[in-house]
């Protein structure tokens, strides 16, 4: 264990976690929060609230351009107890769409990827925090019996994509990016809803190579959409 409580972990290392409602520190995890939020997780929380990706940006977050990458950051937006805005005396109040952050605490997930291959190696760290008491309980887990019991695929899958495009940037592109990228860059990863206008209404799209069946899926999966946003913004923006 390092002296800050991380324990690092192999997919297969076990440790002893269990949250519950009736853990005297129920709900403690989700205040004094800052909180990052990845393309994915908001989509999936804008169509759980049923509002558009800007309302929800708007009302639920607050966002800033990372001063050295030029990347958009995005957290949640909290009152003065920083407490998230969907947590309730009884609990998360959009559980089966809760952020990939609150799904995988208390694990840390890292990804390597290797330049031959594409293929993506995992890395975990377990965070031992005090205010924390789900350690010692009587549920063992490893990191990968953790991913799927907290339904993490299809958010790890969608964030190896964010981050594959993050690398990229940094590769052929390490300094700030101008103001036409960053837009660019936000609007067809965190505002879909504009996107989705954007490509089918306004044609922006219009010199780029699609893959025919996401595109078609684009119409009306927000999901394929986004796969669409990330390669677009591969291939246009950082030559990928
Ligand atoms: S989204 Fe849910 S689990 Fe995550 S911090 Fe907010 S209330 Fe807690
Ligand atoms: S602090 Fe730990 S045990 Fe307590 S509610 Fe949060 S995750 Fe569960």
């Amino acid at each position: 264990m390092t002296e800050n409580g991380m324990i690092l972990l192999s997919s297969e290392d076990t440790f002893d976690f269990s949250c519950t409602t009736h853990i005297p520190c129920f709900n403690e995890c989700c205040r004094d929060l800052n909180q990052f939020l990845t393309p994915y997780d908001i989509l999936r929380l804008k169509n759980r609230l049923n509002i558009s990706s800007a309302l929800f940006l708007e009302r639920y977050t607050r966002q800033h351009t990372g001063p050295e990458s030029g990347l958009p950051v995005v957290t949640f937006k909290t009152g003065p107890d920083l407490k998230c805005p969907f947590v309730t005396s009884e609990g998360c109040s959009v559980y089966e769409d809760r952020p990939s952050s609150c799904r995988m605490y208390p694990l840390m997930r890292m990804i390597s990827r290797s330049r031959e291959t594409g293929r993506i190696t995992e890395h975990f760290v377990l965070l031992k925090e005090e205010h924390c008491l789900g350690f010692g309980q009587d549920r063992t887990w490893t990191a990968t019996a953790w991913i799927k019991d907290q339904g993490l695929g299809p958010y790890n899958e969608m964030n190896d994509r964010l981050m594959e495009i993050i690398a990229l940037k940094n590769q052929k592109h390490p300094g700030p990016l101008d103001i036409k990228s960053r837009h660019f860059f936000h609007i067809s990863l965190y505002d879909l809803d504009a996107f989705r206008t954007q490509v089918f209404e306004k044609g922006i799209l219009t010199d780029f190579h699609a893959d025919p069946e996401i595109s078609e899926a684009a119409k009306t999966d927000d999901t394929a959409l986004l796969k669409l946003g990330v390669e677009w913004i591969k291939q246009t923006i950082f030559k990928g």
